[in-house]
């Protein structure tokens, strides 16, 4: 079987065939080239307009990358014609395997990009023998299609979330669909400003925003100016996840200070490696940490009355009825206002001040599981986290929406991947 069958048959143009194949004797790598040529008298489009215009003349060779074959790298060869169109002037022709200036056929770039879904992208160059940078460039054009292509109808639930990247202090704002039917990455801005979630709003749409009935966030205070004067008619949801990771990093904090002060005063340092027994919840302690964490309970520490707040609090989401879910907020918060313990009297305040929105949950039940918001926030993390090599906003957007946008691709992208 010739070569040339075989590409026939995976990658046929209708108004181009393929010339001779042959190897590329003086390359670094295995190669092949496969020539390509018009069609006997077909005229060329035009890259402009999309319509038949007669030829100008003919520009040199160009080489386009495509899927490489058995590790051997593979070039279609082609000198692209110009057109004389009335509408556009002196154009290139427009080529069905390429776009625009890239090196890349369309066919590779999609390939590269299924890959780069699985594997990062570094892994993804080393296997395939190419480059970040055309990996990066891949994922960048699949990106823009499928951001061109989405359907962004019938939106009714959202989540906002937040994510720190680049060692702390940068946040990114992550807006995702939270649907039933449909869960995805729609929006991410820089920062986490009343500013960033104004710019979604202005993205999504006047009429799309007045279709929204549930959106799920955190305590943000320039979160919820912003949803209550662009979505005020939809129900506002203080979800779980966000709660429960507040009182996690208020835990925290009491324990660092008083390891501190115990250290200070001579004490044994019973709250040394503690973190962990502290923060996780109990049914998923080791049966090494579970002694430990009873021994550290027998102190009457800050820490401890905090933690046992925290897993008191946990008792809030199993209520059904927004009223006696009040009740128990109202009591917790009492107590807590009580504890002398600043950390979690700032909490308890917070969640006093927005009673109404934290019941919001109870009105919503059943709607939303805190595993949604939750889950999408630890896939972002872990994307902007794994090596990628971004170094900058761009990058880590592209990789973001690639990996947790549900992007639509063009039907021919399935047929190598
Ligand atoms: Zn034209």
């Amino acid at each position: 079987m010739h070569l040339k069958t075989i590409l026939n048959r995976v990658q046929n143009f209708k108004s181009f065939v393929y010339g001779p194949v042959r190897w590329v004797e003086d390359a670094s790598e295995p190669t092949i080239e496969a020539q390509l040529r018009p069609r006997a008298n077909g005229r060329a489009i035009c890259s402009g307009c999309g319509r038949r215009r007669p030829g100008y003349d003919t520009l040199p060779v160009r080489r386009f990358e495509f899927i490489p074959m058995w590790g051997i790298k593979v070039f279609f060869v082609y000198a692209p014609r110009r057109v004389s169109c009335r509408r556009c002037g002196i154009r290139v022709e427009r080529m069905p395997w390429a776009a625009g200036k890239h090196q890349l056929t369309e066919t590779y770039a999609w390939f590269l990009a299924g890959w780069a879904k699985r594997l990062s992208w570094k892994e993804v160059a080393g296997a395939f023998r190419t480059t970040w940078d055309h990996v990066f460039s891949s994922v960048e054009r699949a990106v823009a299609w499928g951001r061109a292509h989405q359907d962004l109808s019938g939106i009714e639930a959202i989540g906002v979330d937040e994510i720190a990247w680049q060692r702390g202090h940068h946040y990114l704002t992550l807006v995702y669909q939270i649907d039933a039917d449909c869960r995805r990455l729609l929006w991410i801005g820089q920062e986490r400003k009343a500013k960033t979630l104004l710019r979604f709003f202005r993205w999504l749409g006047k009429d799309r925003s007045s279709e929204l009935r549930y959106i799920c966030s955190d305590m943000w205070k320039p979160y919820l100016k912003v949803i209550a004067k662009k979505a005020g008619h939809a129900i506002h949801i203080l979800d779980r996840f966000h709660i429960m990771a507040n009182l996690s990093k208020a835990i925290d904090q009491v324990r660092a200070e008083e390891a501190r002060q115990l250290k200070r005063e001579g004490y044994e340092p019973v709250l040394t490696n503690s973190r962990w027994l502290l923060l996780k919840r109990p049914e998923n302690l080791t049966a090494k940490q579970e002694p430990r964490l009873a021994e550290l309970l027998r102190y009457n520490l800050k820490t401890v009355r905090s933690y046992l707040l925290k897993e008191e609090f946990q008792l809030f989401w199993s209520y059904k009825s927004p009223y006696w879910a009040g009740q128990f907020l109202d009591r917790w918060c009492t107590r807590t206002m009580r504890s002398q313990i600043e950390p979690m009297k700032k909490m308890a305040r917070q969640l006093r001040r927005h009673r109404p929105l934290l019941l919001n949950w109870f009105r919503a039940k059943g709607q939303f599981s805190s595993g949604i918001v939750e889950g999408f926030n630890n896939k972002a993390k872990l994307t902007t986290r794994k090596s990628y090599g971004f170094r900058t906003y761009h990058a880590a957007e592209t990789a973001l929406y690639h990996a947790l946008g549900a992007l639509p691709a063009p039907k021919t992208a399935h047929e190598f991947f």
